[in-house]
């Protein structure tokens, strides 16, 4: 123990207080169990301060922005002015209202809070320090840990996130203004949503893509509505290219990129965000000296209790094998990982992981493609309804994409779907309750669903998997 260290013990200590870590740590301190949550940079982690609510609220103000300036259709005649600095300070506000929010539930849950960054000393105790100088370090003990140390943006040799154009996500959704002409590096989700909506405030913005199109994982029908709308928004794709390397010409930047054949292109631009993935962060810890292993890329493997390969440590959320990286998996992960820790026989065996892209029109995914329930063995029984048959979407303006659902042509069961739209990602819930309660075709065409709303289209087209739709022709 080093001078000036104080030491301590608890039952449940979590490192890392994001969407994963946060909720493991309430729900441990629900069952009971003397919990400790240690954070070393905001309550909330990048979900809240870097992530999905910084983006989101983006995403929202420059649509709003870019609908009222494109509505002379509805009798709507407006130029609005961005005010980045207010927009900014906006965004600012929900982040503060959340991250204090998520003090405030730990607290009154009755959660102890640690501010610093834990280090594994051996497999049952760790060494905090505190943030700053001469803050000094405390020794907690514990009993049992749950890991939920996040992730941080890949970057690309040359590409330094400290070098000023160089943009991380997270400097995206800091910036002070709107750049006047921004290369995007990345045609990811992230990628995707930033370009949107940076080309709805106003930027010209040109995506490098080292893949052949948008949105890698997604079927080709669903990704080319995401595209085509982009391209009308001013966004300029260039797929089979790879960013190479940048140099700064005046104020600008101009970035090489080459193709797999060797041939070079270069663009010129303000700023260059690069948004080609992120990777675990498991290298804050010290995992060795707990006896942690981690695979090649630097996540832990867990059993579906979340333990690691040491059993009284879990890991949850980004760091996670095997796991997409989304913040509603980190906390179902945290909520196993606790109540495994308090006793209880929880495991993680979701049938389905609903995902969203947020993106214009937005998408939402969960369960089997066509092709994977053909693959696993069914007979997919599919059915669609497009938006521009929905009254809801007609007047909202918004008609592009569709609802695909797919089930089980011999029981009926729904499998899974996919739907490129407006509210893409609130409609995906009704397919994921679906798919998680073994819900049928019949069931889901059979429940009345509220008119006029875009949800009548996830019973349209469980409908037109039936042969029974009554606004579209079945098939
Ligand atoms: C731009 C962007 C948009 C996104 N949008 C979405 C979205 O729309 N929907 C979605 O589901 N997901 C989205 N994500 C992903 C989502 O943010 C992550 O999946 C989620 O935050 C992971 O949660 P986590 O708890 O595992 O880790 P994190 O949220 O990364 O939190 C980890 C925390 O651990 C702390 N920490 C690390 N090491 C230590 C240590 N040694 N000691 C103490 N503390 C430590 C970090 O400071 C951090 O606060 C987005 C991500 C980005 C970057």
């Amino acid at each position: 123990m080093v001078v000036g260290d104080i030491s301590t013990g608890t039952e449940v200590l979590v490192i890392g207080a994001g969407p994963g870590g946060y909720v493991a740590a309430i729900r441990a301190a629900q069952r009971g169990l003397d919990t400790t949550l240690v954070e070393r940079d905001a309550y909330g982690g990048t979900c809240l301060n870097h992530g999905c609510i910084p983006s989101k609220a983006y995403i929202t103000a420059s649509s709003l922005a870019h609908e009222a300036g494109t509505a002379e259709e509805m009798g709507i005649h407006a130029d609005p002015a961005v005010d980045m600095s207010q927009m900014r300070s906006w965004k600012d506000d929900v982040v503060d209202g959340l991250t204090s929010g998520v003090e405030k539930l730990c607290k009154a849950n009755g959660v102890n809070l640690i501010e610093g960054t834990a280090r594994f000393k051996d497999d049952s105790s760790v060494r905090i320090e505190h943030g700053g100088e001469g803050q000094g370090s405390e020794t907690v003990e514990f009993e049992r840990c749950i890991v939920a140390t996040g992730s941080r943006p890949v970057q690309i040799p040359g590409f330094e996130f400290t070098d000023d154009p160089v943009w991380s996500s997270r400097d995206a959704l800091a910036a002070e203004s709107v750049p006047d002409e921004l290369l995007v590096v990345g045609a990811g989700y992230i990628g995707m949503e930033l370009s949107t909506a940076f080309a709805k405030l106003g930027a010209d913005v040109t995506v490098v893509e080292m893949l052949e199109d948008v949105l890698p994982g997604y079927e080709d029908d669903v990704s080319s509505v995401v595209r085509k709308r982009a391209e009308e928004l001013g966004v300029k794709f260039n797929f089979g290219e790879g960013a190479s390397g940048w140099s700064p010409d005046g104020d600008d930047v101009v970035v090489e990129t080459e193709t797999e054949d060797g041939e070079t292109a270069s663009y010129r631009a303000d700023k260059v965000l690069v948004a080609v993935g992120r990777s675990p962060v498991t290298d804050t810890v010290d995992a060795e000296n707990a006896g942690l292993e981690t695979d090649e890329k630097g996540f832990f493997e867990t059993d579906d209790r979340m333990r690691t390969n040491v059993e009284h440590i879990y890991a949850v959320g980004d760091v996670v094998a095997d796991s997409p990286m989304l913040a509603h998996v980190g906390s179902k992960e945290g909520i196993v990982a606790a109540e495994h820790a308090a006793g209880e026989p929880a495991a993680y065996d979701a049938q389905a992981v609903p995902a969203a892209v947020f993106t214009d029109p937005e998408i939402g995914t969960v369960g089997m493609t066509e092709a994977e329930a053909e693959e696993a063995g069914f007979t997919p029984a599919v059915g669609k309804m497009p938006f521009n048959a929905s009254g809801r979407a007609m007047t909202t303006g918004h008609t592009e994409g569709f609802v695909r659902i797919v089930a089980d042509e011999d029981s009926g069961f729904v499998l899974g779907g996919q739907i490129v739209g407006p509210e893409a990602s609130e409609l995906v819930a009704e397919l994921a309750l679906a798919v998680e309660m073994g819900a049928t075709l019949e069931d889901v065409a059979s429940t009345v669903h509220t008119h006029p709303t875009l949800a009548e289209a996830v019973m349209e087209a469980a409908e037109n998997a039936r042969g029974e739709a009554i606004h579209t022709l079945n098939r």
